[in-house]
């Protein structure tokens, strides 16, 4: 097993307040929340980052995006908007390195970020 934080709160071995689970994805909410609604939503399978996806892996991002809508609609953010955002390397600030998917909410979110 590796010591990916976010594999171990995949698999269940680490906690964190889970919003959403299927087979392939697992949502939970983000330990320093950055908006009113901040959930994390990752593949449970071990991939870096955006970069590191192939053409085996890429139909994951569907499966997130389908995940993002639901929990979007659990939520109550659906009709107000949300933003979807990943950061990959580390010129963008990415710093837990498995793939991530930033769901924002609850407040009036500034573009571009910083
Ligand atoms: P990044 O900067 O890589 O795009 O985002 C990583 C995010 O993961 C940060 O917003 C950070 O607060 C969150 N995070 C890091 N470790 C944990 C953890 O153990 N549990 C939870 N729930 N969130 C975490
Ligand atoms: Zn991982």
């Amino acid at each position: 097993m590796n010591d990916c934080i976010f594999c171990k709160i995949g698999a269940g071995q680490v906690k964190a307040t889970l919003v959403y689970e299927d087979d392939r994805v697992v949502a939970f909410r983000d330990a320093h929340p950055q908006a009113p609604v901040h959930i994390l939503i990752i593949p449970k399978e071990h991939i870096d980052r955006v970069s590191a996806l192939t053409e085996q892996t890429l139909p994951l991002v569907v499966n997130i995006h389908r995940a993002a809508i639901k929990i979007a609609e659990q939520e109550g953010i659906i009709n107000d908007g949300f933003r979807l955002v990943t950061n990959s390397g580390k010129m963008s600030g990415q710093t837990v390195n498995h793939l991530h998917y930033h769901l924002m909410a609850g407040r009036k979110l500034s573009w571009p970020p910083g």
